[in-house]
């Protein structure tokens, strides 16, 4: 049987599916897709597709990709986005495929290099007291014991571990002492590494595909073709990976893993270090400090009363008076690392060095606004913190040239990829000219299972108070209805604040984001079926609520961008100097994207049934309200009368 026809069989009514899936139900778009992406990777073109939600579109491109890699001696990397669907494709869908193939399918899932444990730098930590607690002493003596048994990865360590843990005890290329590492034998980075060369599926994060990329292909072992999942969030973490994150508290928290006069902790009172040395980087490292004290202070002035973000159009906003004592620092970290006999404290000041040199570059590239492809801003949060950001403006060049022109195929998919049916909007920003596109729609019944409620009667969101107050009293009326069971979708947390603390909370559990870790809101909203959760940004895509207790979705806002967002000007600002109009060739689409992504959080599976309601106005009175609603399933009912609410909530 050739692989177009195994696909077929597979999604067949009788196939492997439906004898391994007891849900399993035969889907024309499933195989349709399948057989798109077959057709990409077999042609080497790229491909686009829309799979709505419902097409069980991971299967849709895992299997042509794991039969196309067997048949053909290639290597096939998925990509996505969030945590939620990397589990399920290793978890779920892949395991599912390797026993349909008879368990001959190889697969490595590859985190970043951070995520191995280097027993190296495990080791040093204890032997030479590098933490900086005595909590983060105790979690890495319990690391060590689980480091004897465990897989190396610290994503699957059994606690959540800190940032600062992983940072000590995690793999560091800058550090890492190759085969000259004593531990090279048993290094998890390096035996994981091994297999990734016989792996017929690469699992990764976008993340990590940038990393890839920015790195010339160097992280990945070679391939042939890509899925790129979740693909509508790819312009946005593409933006912001190739771009600035540099903050005071990061600089200070680097100069404390050097030394710490406080705790007497860091690596300086480990290593050799003669006294007239010693005194030397004392002094230049209080150098450091006071330096950034002051570069950030003269930066806070040009706040103004309650801005939090600044956007930065003039190159050198201040003088850069770090850039003197951290070139000092760096030749003398850079001196004792060639002195520093013992390798493991060499590796690690070696690491420290490097860093040194990095933050010393990237506020050097932040104060000269370097790259006229960028947009630059500071951001105050809370008020001791600042960082120094930047972001691409357009990624359609970096994709063209580094992505699409590399690799031979590569699909991008998304319940969420086109505007009024149309994927003009996503193959533009992402310079996908020779792309080919499928748009596959959802096979649930929205005419029977779904409505959308638009209110018509509130104020326009821009009037605060007067909206806040009118929603708060609309979702109380809608929460009686639906007795409870919805999900609050926000655009800010200000206005989730504002409307909250209005809504009358005596009939349901009320879960609000930020007050608990988003797994454990997801568990109890899952779990307390007439629970409300009030959420915003995150909880608009990825989440997956299927049955009763997402029975009711309210969507407060439209969502476009806040307008003074650094980004969005930037883009604004570039769409007009090509002579277009930044709202409807950006703006529009992008909160049209988002809307159907918040949409498509109501109807998981066949069974589910439940209602949208919309409270702004906007969506009916303004013009651009109907891209809103072109962009929505075709049959689905729409009331503007909350008794239709009532009727569909008692049928
Ligand atoms: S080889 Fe590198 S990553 Fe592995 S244990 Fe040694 S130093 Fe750490």
């Amino acid at each position: 049987m050739n692989i177009e026809d195994r696909i077929k069989q597979a999604f067949s009514k009788d196939g492997n599916f439906s004898q391994i899936l007891p849900d399993f139900e035969e889907r024309a778009e499933q195989t349709k897709m399948a057989l798109a992406v077959l057709e990409a990777f077999t042609n080497n073109h790229h491909l686009m597709v829309e799979a709505g939600t419902g097409v069980g579109k991971s299967l849709a491109y895992a299997l042509p990709a794991a039969l196309w890699s067997k048949a053909n001696k290639k290597r096939v990397v998925v990509s996505t986005y969030t945590k939620i669907l990397q589990n399920q494709l290793i978890k779920k869908d892949l395991p599912i495929l390797k026993s349909i193939l008879n368990d001959d399918l190889a697969v490595e899932v590859i985190y970043g290099q951070e995520n191995y444990l280097c027993l190296r730098r495990l080791n040093s930590s204890i032997n030479y007291g590098l933490f900086d607690t005595r909590e983060q002493a105790a979690e890495i003596d319990t690391i060590f014991e689980w480091s004897k048994s465990g897989s190396g990865i610290l994503a699957e360590y059994p606690e959540p571990l800190s940032l600062n843990t992983i940072e000590r005890i995690g793999r560091d290329s800058n550090n890492c002492l190759f085969q000259k590492c004593p531990f090279y034998d048993q290094c998890f980075y390096f035996y994981a590494k091994s297999q990734w060369q016989h792996a017929d599926i690469l699992v990764v994060n976008h993340y990590l595909f940038f990393a890839n990329v920015e790195t010339d292909y160097y992280i990945l072992p070679k391939f042939d073709a890509v899925i790129m999942d979740e693909a509508h969030r790819l312009e946005e973490i593409a933006a912001h990976f190739f771009g600035i994150e540099l903050s005071n508290l990061s600089i200070l928290r680097l100069l404390s893993l050097i030394h710490n006069p406080r705790t007497r902790r860091g690596i300086i009172p480990r290593v050799t270090i003669s006294n007239m040395k010693r005194a030397e980087l004392s002094s230049v490292l209080d150098e450091c400090r006071n330096a950034v004290t002051e570069f950030f202070a003269k930066i806070q002035c040009q706040f103004k009363q309650n801005e939090i973000k600044k956007r930065i159009r003039e190159p050198n906003i201040t003088d850069n008076n770090l850039d003197e004592p951290l070139e000092k620092l760096y030749t003398i970290l850079a001196e004792l690392v060639t002195q520093e006999q013992d390798l493991d404290l060499a590796g690690e000041l070696s690491s420290l060095t490097k860093r040194v040199e990095i933050v010393r570059q990237s506020t050097e590239r932040f104060l000269n606004l370097e790259d006229k492809n960028s947009v630059y801003w500071v951001d105050m949060v809370p008020s001791d913190r600042f960082s120094l950001n930047s972001a691409l403006i357009d990624v359609s060049g970096l994709f063209a040239d580094k992505v699409f022109a590399k690799i031979p195929s590569v699909v991008m998919t998304s319940a969420t990829l086109t505007v009024n049916r149309d994927f003009g909007f996503l193959k533009q920003r992402l310079g996908a000219k020779d792309c080919k596109t499928l748009l596959l729609d959802s096979p649930f019944d929205y005419q029977r299972q779904a409505m959308l409620y638009l209110s018509e009667s509130l104020p326009l969101p821009n009037e605060e108070n007067k909206f806040y107050v009118g929603c708060a009293r609309t979702i109380d009326e809608i929460l009686k209805l639906s007795h409870g069971r919805a999900l609050i979708l926000f655009t800010s947390y200000q206005a989730l604040k504002e409307v909250y603390e209005r809504v009358k909370k005596d009939d349901f559990t009320f879960l609000v984001q930020g007050e608990a870790p988003v797994f454990k809101l997801l568990e109890t909203f899952r779990d307390d079926i007439s629970s409300v959760l009030f959420a915003t940004q995150s909880f608009w895509q990825g989440i997956d609520v299927p049955g009763e207790a997402l029975s009711c979705l309210v969507i407060t806002r439209l969502p476009f961008d806040v307008p003074d967002d650094p980004r969005l000007e930037g883009v604004a600002e570039n769409l007009k100097e090509h002579g277009l109009e930044p709202f409807y060739s950006f703006q529009l689409p992008q909160a049209v994207l988002r809307f159907r992504q918040g949409f498509g959080r109501l109807i998981r599976n066949t069974k589910d049934r439940g209602v949208v309601c919309v409270l702004d106005k906007r969506i009916i009175e303004r013009s651009y309200g109907k891209s809103f609603l072109d962009s929505l399933p075709k049959k689905l009912p729409i009331a503007f009368n909350i008794n239709a609410v009532a009727h569909f909530f008692k049928t």
